[in-house]
């Protein structure tokens, strides 16, 4: 299986080298040459089968030759050994038609980790074949950073740098990061904002005498390792209800547009998905640009649900190149013109390909709150914000047959949000609950990317 760049200015590279490149050097975004295809009996029998082991019949399609079958086995075995529910991703039905798949089962509560447990195993296991050692640097202003540490930390091949700004992520969030013992996890504070956080980083790359010193690494959304790692549950889930027989709809709370591209995914890959409906919050980027066909950024706002306060859906690209039948220049010159001036008109031609599939949904923070509350009362269930928007969006659309929303979030994540709107505290899972007592590690630096990017240089050569 080859990787091409959507902007087509990049050599086709392999799995391995998509997974450890992360952005294409033209600056695109890596897809499959051809999507893999898993027939319908496949599909059915996947019903019967342990996650794990549909997670390496689905990651081994994009793997090709690269990683042998038993490997990868083996690898998915682990990686979803760390969840603490016995089916990784478990249906639970809220209505006649309605169900929740939930993410939040990993070992930092968010739906970061079934792609982020993976992804790290895939990162040692390829490292160590080459011989190679890498650091990886990232900024959060959440769940991407908690996550990360979890699945990292004890890599051998891998040392983690976390960075995020100090005071402005919550405790529970912050713990989840610092509280790792393992030597190849440092954590730093910085004293700023996120987008310094962001711009620290964005500098730390730009510097190749430090890239190449340490061998930086990202493992940010546009990795498609992660991309192919979400695709598992909306086959898992369907097969569940009835596919291939039965085509379902997908809710998908949505941010970054990695999660709800990953039902794109499977969806040319052969699993019969009637909808997805993209529900964001009031930062609606996608839900205009599917009902107008202008993507167009806004002024982020902030909000209950902050993992999609996001105003740029990095993997928005990925389906644009799709919609415009794979043009790589016209998605290299829409996708350079947005960077300047932020909007693309898009051709109706590509919008129409990507109406037949998307819906987009934007929830403010009052129908988000109500919903929190309405489920609670109607069903006993407590979901988080995210989860809420993706619920809300249930109200505003039309689907023929099953659906099902994806919970990103465990509750305990946010609970003052959520008990402040329920009036329900929600409690940290057995497992976690000593998360408050375990000793808190990391470093408190300025907003400066010289020292910052001195601190990567020093952890990485202790
Ligand atoms: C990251 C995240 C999202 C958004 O996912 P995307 O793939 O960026 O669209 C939604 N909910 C939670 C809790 C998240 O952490």
């Amino acid at each position: 299986m080859r990787y091409v760049s959507t902007r087509g200015q990049a050599p086709a590279v392999g799995f391995t080298d998509a997974v450890l490149g992360g952005l294409a050097p033209d600056g695109g975004l890596y897809v499959p040459q051809a999507w893999p295809q898993i027939g319908r009996d496949e599909i059915a029998g996947f019903a019967a089968m342990p996650y794990a082991d549909v997670a390496a019949r689905i990651l081994g399609a994009f793997a090709g030759d690269e990683i042998p079958a038993a490997e990868m086995r083996l690898l998915t075995r682990e990686a979803y050994a760390t969840f603490s529910h016995a089916a990784v991703v478990p249906l639970t039905q809220i209505a006649p038609q309605t169900f929740i798949a939930e993410l939040f089962h990993g070992p930092s509560l968010a739906f970061k980790d079934v792609a982020m447990q993976i992804l790290a195993r895939l990162y040692d296991h390829i490292l160590g074949r080459q011989g190679r050692r890498q650091t990886i640097l990232c900024a959060t202003s959440g769940d991407t950073g908690g996550a990360a540490v979890e699945a990292f930390r004890g890599a051998k091949n891998v040392r983690v740098v976390a960075m995020f700004p100090e005071g402005r992520i919550s405790e529970v969030q912050r713990r989840f990061m610092t509280t790792a013992s393992e030597g190849n996890i440092a954590c730093v504070a910085v004293k700023g904002t996120f987008d310094d956080c962001q711009a620290i980083l964005k500098d730390a790359f730009q510097d190749q005498a430090l890239r190449q010193a340490v061998d930086l690494a990202a493992v940010n959304s546009i990795n498609f390792a992660r991309i192919a790692a979400q695709a598992v549950y909306y086959f898992t889930t369907a097969a569940a209800l009835g596919a291939p027989d039965r085509a379902v709809n997908f809710v998908v709370p949505s941010g970054n547009f990695g999660d709800a591209f990953a039902g794109y995914a499977a969806q040319r890959m052969g699993l019969p998905i009637a909808r997805i409906v993209v529900a964001t919050n009031s930062n609606d980027i996608l839900a205009r640009a599917f009902a107008s066909g202008r993507y167009a950024r806004g002024a982020v706002q902030a909000t209950l649900s902050p993992a999609m306060d996001i105003q740029s859906a990095s993997n928005f690209e990925r389906l644009y190149f799709e919609g415009v039948q794979r043009e790589a220049t016209e998605t290299a010159r829409a996708f350079e013109a947005f960077g300047k001036a932020g909007v693309i008109d898009i051709p109706p031609g590509a919008l129409s390909a990507m109406q037949a599939v998307f819906q987009g949904v934007a929830i403010g923070e009052a129908e988000t709150v109500r919903t929190m509350v309405a489920t609670l009362n109607e069903t006993g269930e407590l979901i988080d914000p995210h989860t809420a928007v993706a619920v809300s969006a249930l109200d505003h659309v039309r689907l023929d047959g099953p659906a099902v929303v994806l919970s990103t979030a465990h509750p305990a994540k946010f609970p003052d949000d959520v008990a402040k709107a329920t009036g329900v505290t929600p409690s940290l899972p057995r497992g976690v609950t000593s998360l408050a007592d375990r000793p808190e590690r990391f470093d408190r630096l300025p907003a400066e990317p010289d020292t910052v990017k001195a601190y990567v240089r020093a952890f990485a050569d202790a």
